[in-house]
């Protein structure tokens, strides 16, 4: 295989065979290809399309790329779950604990944050104490002994994602539906479990901002699961504005331990109760998607996945006492709380200009080495279809200093639409992708 000849195969538009793929992919992991012409070829395979077949090979030769959690010493259902990234969007948080209440074993591989949206492990670490980074033996006694872990994939699980996704993220190349299901899948399936649910997003916050593209997504990543023999399904869940009020690390914590407590229901929760429910189906815990939601709602109510999360922040090292008293997660010194400053009903959010504001006050990232500000964020309390009226609150934001807080109270004024006649909220879920489900 001559590097050149694939991508010139490429960039004419020819379909590559599932071994030259293979052979390209694990080539470039060994160094014998160079970024430079991995970039050329990602940029030709995003202008010229990559077929079903390719992304099916594609996926192949990513998880060849490195080792594959072996998950066979456990002995309950195993199951993961991904979303594909969003604004106030801790669902793993409620979800992982639930699931595991339910009878799953959830062995929950995260990420951090980038740009406007959050990472489950930049979550973690507003919790005092608490290890993300564990070996595959730690978190597969941690699993068998109560049900869950969520933690950092290690270095040696999929390479050739994180070295195209570093290329992808700087060359332009990044949402393309075949490279993003790709790459989402193959970490999935090296993950290991038997059952995986993607929660793909749609919406002003999303990646993918149109349904019919968040609906093509959905499909591939279900097909390359089950085509791989794991049971696969997905909902497409609404992200036209921040999904928890939370928008921020340290808070997002907060606002988890409510809704596991009972004390707060609302569209977060029922999108925690809905994934864990769809979980219990593709598991075989549950007939169908809403008998696993009445199982799901049951197990929230009881206080059990409560105590379950309580045992998860203990196992990997966190200071449990946060369940009974959030105050002492870190707490930021201003909270400035921002009005309406106008009458009419929300009729949209750019969620995304929401998660950059989040950012802006240091609660995300610009840029991979950035540092964050776990006790930073903003609380945003609107929802689509509010009428607050010019006194009300639409937001609070957490900030270390004034000028930082009102300039995020500014940008994310900047990112409401108003009508002058009520609005309908929007669906919180807009399908059900899967058999199983
Ligand atoms: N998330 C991933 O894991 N990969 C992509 O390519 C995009 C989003």
């Amino acid at each position: 295989m001559h590097a050149v000849d694939v991508i010139a195969a490429k960039r004419d538009g020819e379909e590559l065979p599932a071994e030259t793929l293979l052979e390209f992919v694990l080539a470039y992991t060994r160094d014998d290809v160079a970024d430079y012409q991995m970039a050329a070829f990602l940029m030709a395979g995003y202008l010229n399309g990559f077929s079903r077949a390719e992304a099916v090979a594609l996926t192949a030769a990513m998880v060849a790329s490195g080792d594959e959690l072996d998950l066979s010493r456990l002995s309950g259902p195993t199951v993961d779950k991904h979303s594909t990234g969003g604004v106030g969007d801790g669902t793993t948080l409620v979800v992982a604990p639930l699931a595991a209440e339910l009878g799953m074993q959830v062995v929950k591989l995260s990420g951090r944050g980038l740009g406007h949206t959050g990472g489950t492990l930049d979550k973690l670490d507003a919790i005092p104490g608490m290890r993300t980074e564990l070996s595959g033996e730690e978190l597969i006694a941690q699993v068998e002994a109560i049900g869950l872990a969520v933690c950092a994939q290690t270095a040696d699980l999929v390479p050739a994602d994180k070295a195209m996704y570093a290329l992808r993220d700087v060359t332009a190349t990044v949402d393309d539906i075949a490279l993003i299901a790709s790459s989402i899948m193959s970490k999935k399936l090296a993950g290991g479990a038997g059952a995986i649910l993607l929660d793909v997003k749609t919406g002003s916050g999303a990646f993918m901002k149109e349904l019919d593209d968040s609906r093509e997504l959905a499909e591939l990543c279900v097909a390359l699961g089950e085509d791989n023999g794991r049971a696969s399904g997905a909902l497409i869940t609404d992200m036209s504005q921040p999904l928890a009020d939370a928008v921020g690390n340290a808070s997002e914590i907060s606002e988890a331990i409510e809704v596991l407590r009972g004390e707060r229901t609302g569209r977060f929760a029922d999108v925690c109760i809905a994934l864990a429910g769809h979980m219990a189906a593709l598991t075989g815990l549950a007939a169908g998607g809403e008998e696993g939601i009445e199982l799901a709602r049951d197990a929230l109510a009881s206080g059990a996945a409560l105590e379950r999360f309580r045992r998860f922040v203990e196992a990997q090292g966190g200071d449990p006492r946060i369940v009974d008293d959030p105050s002492l997660l870190p707490q930021a010194p201003v909270c400035l709380e921002v009005r309406a400053g106008r009458d009419g009903w929300l009729a949209a959010v750019d969620a995304e200009a929401i998660g950059r504001a989040a950012a802006g006050v240091g609660a995300g990232r610009q840029r991979k080495e950035d540092a964050i500000d776990l006790a930073v964020g903003i609380d945003f309390v609107a929802e689509i279809g509010d009428e607050p009226g010019a006194d009300g609150l639409v937001a609070r934001v957490l900030a270390n200093d004034d000028a930082a807080a009102e300039a995020a109270g500014r940008e994310l004024l900047g990112a409401l639409t108003w009508a002058e006649a009520p609005v309908e909220p929007p669906p919180l879920i807009h399908a059900v992708i899967g058999t199983r489900t």
